[in-house]
């Protein structure tokens, strides 16, 4: 494979590294590499990606970009507001590297998609935010036989492993054998994310991907580093196969891709805003409020006269709830209080509607008004 004179510049630094020299950087541009998210993983991984010249990348990802997103999601920017996040990245990545090739998969990684899409990459990042995807992620790339460096954070940590069937690593459900019920566990979007963090937890992972392709160093497999951005430590865990593991275990169950989505979504129109919620419960409120917080959510303040019942032991409590009655149920930005609403519903709770927006929206409306 030959280069450029440009591109003899652009990695001239890659050529005089023993372990890349020009072998190394040609096999970087034959290689491909598909980044599911183009969010704050996706972000720093897409970029050193195609900053070190891998030929071709994929981005698949849903969503548009939010000013939300631009603390921590530094592959986007103001200008790009509203866009679709995979055409943002693509701008970024072409302006950064016109020499590779960049693909964009603006829809949602469901089963029905997933292998053909994976099939046309070497390597998978996984740098999705949520259950769902990141199971996905993990038996698509296991049945595709790729290998898949997933990484996730939360608040203050990150983690990052790779997966690699051909390697006899443990996958994703050796440790976690069935994502968390559905709102279970809260998301960035409500508990936080660090800006920065996802730059280190992405950085790693496109390191690990450049190794994997280079086949040089030691790869992260059969192991789970860990990243505790507020004591500044790193710690490794070492993985183990589960024998019985449904996909890569002795007698495998899951033999092709399985979608776990979020089924229990609330019905259109069973939403309700705080200030709908305001006028209904100053007119006499005689039915329930319900706050499906973690218990500390809720003894730091919630509304007046609510119930908590945990989304977790929701399921658990349906049967002793009576159907006939009026249940309003928040969180804490009503995305949880929709899953619950959701599952009541299924349940034969009719009239059971979601406080949009949460006690979040509640406080941005009305500061501390019958708040305890
Ligand atoms: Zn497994």
């Amino acid at each position: 494979m030959s280069f450029s004179e440009s591109e003899r510049s652009r990695y001239s630094r890659h050529f005089i590294l023993p372990q890349v020299g020009e072998e190394g950087q040609a096999q970087l541009k034959k290689a491909s590499v598909l980044c599911v998210g183009a969010g704050g993983l996706g972000s720093p991984t897409l970029l050193y990606l195609a900053a070190a010249g891998v030929g071709r990348i994929g981005v698949i990802d849903a969503d548009r970009v939010d000013l939300t997103n631009l603390q921590r999601q530094i592959v986007h920017t103001t200008s790009r507001v509203n866009e679709l996040k995979a055409d943002s990245a693509k701008a970024a990545l072409q302006d950064l590297n016109p020499e590779i090739e960049v693909i964009t998969h603006p829809f949602r990684l469901v089963a029905e998609n997933v292998l053909k899409i994976m099939a046309d990459y070497d390597v998978i990042v996984d740098g999705s935010d949520n259950f769902p995807t990141r199971f996905l992620v993990n038996d698509g790339a296991y049945l595709a036989k790729k290998p898949l460096v997933a990484g996730a954070i939360f608040q203050f940590d990150g983690q990052l492993s790779v997966f690699d069937r051909e390697s006899g690593s443990p996958c994703y459900r050796c440790l976690l054998p069935e994502p968390p019920a559905a709102g279970a566990v809260p998301s960035c979007d409500e508990a936080g994310v660090m800006g920065a963090l996802p730059g280190v937890v992405g950085g790693l992972q496109a390191m690990e991907v450049l190794k994997l392709i280079l086949k040089i160093g030691e790869p992260l497999t059969g192991r789970m580093l860990h990243y505790d951005a507020l004591s500044a430590r790193f710690r490794e865990l070492a993985l183990r196969k589960d024998p019985s593991c449904k996909l890569c275990g002795d007698q495998p169950t899951i033999t092709e891709p399985v979608d776990h989505q979020q089924t229990c979504v609330a019905e259109p129109g069973s939403d309700l805003t705080v200030q709908g919620l305001r006028k209904i419960l100053e007119s006499g409120f005689n039915g329930v409020l319900l706050d499906v917080r973690q218990p500390e959510e809720h003894a730091s303040a919630h509304l007046s006269g609510c119930t908590l019942v945990p989304l977790g032991e929701l399921e658990a409590a349906l049967p002793s709830l009576d159907p006939n009655q009026e249940y309003l149920v928040y969180c804490k930005v009503g995305q949880r209080s929709a899953y619950a609403v959701g599952m009541m519903q299924q349940a034969g709770i009719s009239k059971a509607r979601n406080i949009e927006g949460g006690i979040l929206a509640w406080r941005r409306e009305f500061g501390t008004d019958l708040l305890e």
